[in-house]
C-alpha cells in the first residue's frame, strides 16, 4: 500500500479498535454483544475478527475521527462517513450496525460489511468502492486463509461473511468470500494462483443455488476444478453449524463434495426427462463443460455418470469431448 492508501487504512485501524472496544467493554455495546453471543459467536472469534459496534448516533464516528486529528475529507474518501451533497456536511454512515472488518490480501483493514440488528434495511451495508476497497479485487478472509488454502490445494467459497466467521470456529480455515456475488476476472486469476480446487458452499435456497451454478461454470472455464457441497434446503453454513455442530460440519466438508458437472447433471435431469429439447441442450452443455476437466480420471467418471443418468451411450458423449489436443 502506498502513502495515501496507508492514510485510509489507518482510519480503519483506529475505528475498528474503537468499535470493538465499544462492543466488548461498554454499555453501548451490550445489545450487539448479546446478539452475537445468541448467534453462537464466541468471545474468542469476536476478538480475533475485531468485530465491533458503531454507536447509533449521527455524529459519533465523525467526532471521534475529528478529535483524533483525522481529516474528515479523507474519512469520507475511505467510505467510513457519508456526506450531505447539499451542504457538504458529514455524518455517520454505519450508525447502529455490527461492524465486520474486511481485510485486503495483505491483511490491512480496508472496509466493512455492517449488519443491522433491528430489522433496519438494508440488512447489510458495505463500504462503497474506494481506492482501497474494490469488490472485484477483494476476497474476504484471504489473508487469514492463504496458508491453509495452499496446504490443502483447495479453497472453499461461501456467500456470507458471518458464515465464514462461524466456519473458522470449527477449524476449517480455507474459506473465503466475495463482496457480493460477482466473480471477476481478477478473482479467478488469484484463485488459480492459490489452488487447483474450488469448493462452492452457498446457501440452500434458490439464490444460492443459482449463484453456485453460474459461478461454478465461470470457475471451471477459468481452469479450476470445481466442487459443490449442497446445504440442506433453507440453511446456510452458519445455521448448519448451529444446528448440527462443528464435528458434523467438518464431516460434511470432508465427505460430501460433488464435482460441479455431477451436481449440474443431477440438477438438470428432471427438466431434461420431460422435455426433449431441454434434454438435448442440457446434454450439450454438460459435454461442453467436460472439455474443461483436465483430470483424466475425473473426466472418465463424469462421463460414466452422465451416461447412466441420461441413459445415453458413453461413446456419444466422448465423441464430443476431445481427449487431448488433436494430433497434428
Ligand atoms: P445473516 O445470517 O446475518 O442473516 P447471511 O450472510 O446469511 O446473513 P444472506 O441474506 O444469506 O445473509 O446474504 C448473503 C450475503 O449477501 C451477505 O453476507 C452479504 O454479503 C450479502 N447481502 C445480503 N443482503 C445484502 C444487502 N441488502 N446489501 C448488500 N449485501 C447483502
Ligand atoms: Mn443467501
Ligand atoms: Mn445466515
Ligand atoms: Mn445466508
Amino acid at each position: 500500500a502506498n502513502d495515501s492508501e496507508m492514510q485510509l487504512i489507518r482510519i480503519h485501524e483506529y475505528l475498528t479498535d474503537l468499535y470493538h472496544h465499544i462492543l466488548m467493554h461498554t454499555k453501548e455495546g451490550e445489545g450487539a454483544l448479546k446478539y452475537l453471543e445468541d448467534r453462537g459467536f464466541s468471545g474468542d472469534i469476536i476478538r480475533k475478527e475485531k468485530i465491533g459496534i458503531a454507536p447509533d448516533m449521527r455524529d459519533f464516528t465523525k467526532n471521534a475521527l475529528s478529535d483524533k486529528g483525522f481529516s474528515l475529507e479523507l474519512a469520507f474518501q475511505a467510505g467510513v462517513i457519508s456526506r450531505n451533497e447539499e451542504n457538504f456536511s458529514y455524518y455517520d454512515r454505519f450508525s447502529g450496525r455490527i461492524m465486520i472488518p474486511i481485510r485486503n490480501h495483505q491483511g490491512y483493514i480496508v472496509g466493512y460489511t455492517a449488519r443491522s440488528m433491528d430489522g433496519r434495511e438494508p440488512k447489510y451495508l458495505n463500504t462503497p468502492e474506494t481506492s482501497i476497497f474494490q469488490k472485484r479485487r477483494l476476497l474476504y478472509n484471504l489473508s487469514d486463509a492463504r496458508k491453509d488454502i495452499r496446504k490443502q490445494d483447495e479453497v472453499i467459497l461461501m456467500e456470507g461473511h458471518l458464515d465464514i466467521i462461524k466456519v473458522k470456529m470449527t477449524d476449517v480455515n480455507n474459506v473465503i468470500g466475495l463482496m457480493g456475488t460477482a466473480l471477476s476476472e481478477q478473482h479467478i486469476q488469484v484463485l488459480n494462483r492459490l489452488a487447483s480446487n474450488v469448493t462452492l458452499m452457498f446457501d440452500g435456497d434458490q439464490a444460492g443455488q443459482n449463484a453456485q451454478l453460474s459461478l461454478g461454470a465461470d470457475l471451471l472455464e477459468g481452469g479450476l476444478n470445481v466442487f459443490i457441497i449442497s446445504m440442506p434446503k433453507g440453511m446456510d453454513p452458519d445455521e448448519y453449524i448451529e444446528k448440527y455442530g462443528a464435528e458434523v460440519f467438518r464431516n460434511l466438508v470432508k465427505n460430501e463434495k460433488r464435482h460441479y458437472i455431477h451436481f449440474k447433471a443431477e440438477h438438470l435431469l428432471e427438466e431434461s426427462m420431460n422435455n426433449d429439447m431441454a434434454f438435448s441442450n442440457n446434454l450439450k452443455m454438460l459435454t461442453d463443460h467436460l472439455k474443461h476437466v483436465k483430470d483424466q480420471v475425473i473426466r472418465e467418471r463424469l462421463i460414466q455418470h452422465i451416461s447412466q443418468l441420461y441413459k445415453v451411450d458413453r461413446k456419444s458423449i466422448e465423441q464430443n469431448v476431445p481427449n487431448q489436443a488433436p494430433p497434428t
